[in-house]
């Protein structure tokens, strides 16, 4: 009796891990277009939370830079295993050079050297050296696909999650923001559904934090990130603010909807942080917790002017065939 125990718990695991990945990958998607016609707004009063997927600069439910940027991930890691370096910079470049509606500063500016015929290595170095404070979230956005492939290999997540940053982010804190960011969601994917999910991250935070050196002050903001107060959080475009108002807005709620609620009404970059705590909150809660109102408002096109068009159903496919990789 005492052997058969643990087998029924790691049988109960595996069974909720497809859940965990598609609810990570819709989950990612959902804040990405519920925080799109937040960005760049103030914080919304408490008495007036957005709840619901409405319009902003784009149609209500649409995804944003964020999404099309890890598609290019996935699509890329589930076409070239382990990833490719230049085969993703490649898809990164050619959705640039579609003009898309939102792309991040520094990206633009390395992608746009790329263009011109540069290596990637040098374009990252030279627009990391012009600027050498910039540490943006950028490649923290897309992330994401990273984990749901190799959340049983971590040497691999991590060899991944630093390469996918470095072809336009080479900053310290952007490598390491990724790498923390997929441990922590791979510890999440086979946590032990038998404890409160805020348990499982708090866990999963300090576990991860054990496998990457973040430094002092990056670690400090991040333990200190779940006892902050809503006005203390700056949730601008730094990597750190990301990071900080994601973890915020995961521990200081009960379901996936509260922790979207929470990050997204931060207001400025809205949709990256709602982006990286739906990763989170759906990779605790599974893909039933994310509402249906939600998912069924989602949609977007990638490649762009490609007329392939994204619906719930398909992320859902594609959290099945990164999981499969
Ligand atoms: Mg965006």
């Amino acid at each position: 009796m005492e052997q058969a125990l643990p087998e029924s718990c790691d049988n109960f695991r595996m069974q909720n891990i497809p859940s965990a990945i598609q609810g990570l990958v819709v989950g990612a998607v959902c804040g990405d277009a519920l925080g799109m016609p937040l960005e760049f707004g103030a914080p919304r009063p408490l008495n007036s939370l957005c709840r619901e997927m409405i319009r902003g600069r784009l149609p209500a439910g649409s995804f944003t830079d964020d999404t099309e940027m890890a598609l290019a991930v996935a699509q890329s890691l589930l076409t070239h295993s382990p990833l490719d370096a230049q085969d993703l910079v490649q898809r990164f470049t050619t959705w640039y050079q579609f003009h898309p509606p939102d792309v991040g500063i520094h990206t633009s500016k390395v992608l746009n050297l790329v263009s011109q015929g540069m290596r990637w290595q040098d374009a990252s170095l030279r627009i990391q050296q012009d600027d050498p404070n910039s540490a943006g979230n950028g490649s923290l956005m897309r992330a994401w696909p990273i984990a749901a492939a190799r959340h049983a290999d971590l040497g691999l997540l991590i060899a991944e999650s630093r390469l996918q940053s470095q072809v336009t982010h080479t900053h310290a804190d952007c490598i390491n923001a990724c790498v923390f960011l997929n441990l922590v969601l791979a510890d999440l994917i086979h946590r032990d559904q038998s404890k409160p999910p805020n348990l499982s991250l708090r866990e999963s935070i300090a576990n991860s934090l054990s496998k990457v050196s973040l430094g002092k002050e990056f670690e400090l903001m991040l333990e200190l990130a779940p006892v902050r107060q809503r006005e203390q959080l700056q949730n601008s475009g730094w990597v750190r603010h990301t990071l900080e108002a994601a973890l915020w807005a995961a521990l200081n709620s009960k379901s996936f909807e509260e922790a979207l609620v929470n990050a997204v009404n931060l207001g400025n970059d809205a949709d990256t942080t709602g982006s990286v705590t739906g990763a989170i909150a759906g990779a605790m809660y599974g893909i039933n917790a994310i509402p249906e109102r939600w998912k069924d408002a989602l949609h977007g096109e990638y490649p762009l002017h490609s007329g392939r068009l994204w619906f719930a159903k398909d992320f859902i496919q594609l959290a099945d065939a990164l999981q499969n990789l």
